[in-house]
Formats: structure tokens, sequence, C-alpha cells
């Protein structure tokens, strides 16, 4: 007990330093506070954990691993506990069913066999369209995960017609050894041409512990954060 106090503290400390970057990084770029979400990036940390942000007031969380994401989300909901549920990681599409039961949100649709899968999951267990965002690469490399090229648009087009999902808007991590700024300058400019062929795909899912500011300065309405909360991971995911 003494110990999940500590670790109550902690997180409550480094979620009041998040929410006040962020809070400063819409005064500067002239938004409303409450236009950018936090998305608290709880992959390689316990249920226990999840558990005690929802209490401090998180109501997003993303995960990048089905194996670890599907037991934490059975454990949070079997303790009462509804949150918003990203997942961000690459997926492989023999865990389209699986990520479809307990996801709200998957952030990394990135080929036409994906999306496909995902629908075909969604449709036979939700009884609500799944929420997708397209992940966008940046850097042209798809090895990172994220459409390159043309295929950005022919997989929103697709996400976008097809029954069991519901196209939301775009995500992306900021390539290595780039200034963000610059990179999420691009993706701004991907985000508002896809709003003109589909005007419900308005989420913007960019920034992480490191470059949260930049992606406000340029639209995201969701930052994804999980080192500044929950402290360095031990490993490199
Ligand atoms: C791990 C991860 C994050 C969080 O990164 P931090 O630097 O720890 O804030 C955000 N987005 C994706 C896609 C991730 O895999």
């Amino acid at each position: 007990m003494a110990d999940d106090e500590g670790r109550r503290a902690e997180l409550a400390a480094n979620l009041q330093q998040v929410r006040e970057r962020i809070a400063r990084a819409c005064a500067a770029a002239d938004r409303p506070v409450g236009s950018v979400t936090l998305t608290a990036v709880t992959k390689t940390y316990p249920a226990s954990d999840v558990l005690l942000l929802a209490g401090l007031g998180v109501t997003d969380v993303g995960e990048n691993r089905d194996q670890d994401a599907s037991g934490k989300a059975a454990l949070v909901r079997a303790a009462g506990v509804r949150l918003r549920w990203h997942f961000i990681g690459q997926l492989q599409r023999n865990k389209a069913k699986s990520v479809a039961a307990y996801a709200d949100v998957v952030e990394s649709v990135d080929s036409l066999r994906l999306a496909a899968a995902l629908d075909r999951a969604a449709l036979s267990i939700r009884d609500e369209p799944l929420d997708v965002l397209i992940q966008v690469s940046l850097d042209g490399d798809p090895s990172r995960g994220g459409a390159v090229g043309d295929d950005l648009w022919r997989v929103s087009d697709a996400v976008a017609s097809s029954d069991g999902l519901r196209l939301r808007g775009l995500m992306a991590v900021a390539p290595l050894g780039e200034d963000p700024d610059t990179a999420f300058a691009r993706l701004s400019a991907l985000a508002g041409r896809l709003v003109v062929d589909h005007p419900g795909a308005t989420m913007l899912s960019a920034g992480m512990s490191g470059d949260l500011e930049a992606a406000v300065r340029h639209g995201a309405t969701h930052v994804r954060i999980g080192t500044s909360l929950l402290g360095m991971r031990n490993s490199l995911r």
C-alpha cells in the first residue's frame, strides 16, 4: 500500500508537469487547452499504473502490443474503470480480432490488408464501428510503420468505405534526426488535405515526450506521452 501511494504521488507529479507543458504549448499556439487530449502511453507498465492514472483523471491510454494490452484492458475493465484504449503499435493481421475487442481507436493502420482484416474483425465482434487513424510515414521508410506516398490516400479511402471502421484522422511519429517542426508541418498539410475528402477525419495524433510542443504548434489533437508520465522504459519499445 505504501508503495502504491508512492507511485501514485510520482504519477500525479508527472501528470501535472505534462498537463502544464500541454497548457503552455496551447497558449503559445493560441489554441484552447481543451483542444488537445493527453493519451498516456502505458506500454511496458502494469495495469495498476493504468488504474492510478485513471484515478488521476486520465481518460485515454495507448498500448503498442496486443499480448500486453489485451490482459491490461481486461483487468482495468474488471475493476469497473472505463477508458479509451488507443492501439498505437505495428499490428499483425492475425491480431486484428483481439485488438478490435478492446480498442476504441486503432492509430496504426497503414495498409489495405490490415484495414480489411480490422474491418472483418470489427463487423464480427463489435456493435459499433472501430475508430481508425491512418499512420503516416514522415520519412518514407515503411519499416517503422506508416503509409508512404499515395498509399495514404488509398488506405484512407478504403477505411472510409468500410462498414466496420470509421476514419477519424492521421497519426505519425517524428523521424529520428529531423527537426520535429518540419516533419509535423508536412503532417499538418496532409491532415488538411484528408479532411477535405473526409470531413469527419479531424483527429491528429502526433507528439511524444520529446516533441509535444512542436506537435501542438502543428495542430495535434492527441499527444501520446509515455516516458514523461511513467518514467524511462527498460526496453526500447
Ligand atoms: C512509445 C510510443 C510513444 C510514447 O513515447 P515517449 O517518448 O515515451 O513519450 C508514442 N507513440 C508511439 C507510437 C509509441 O510507440
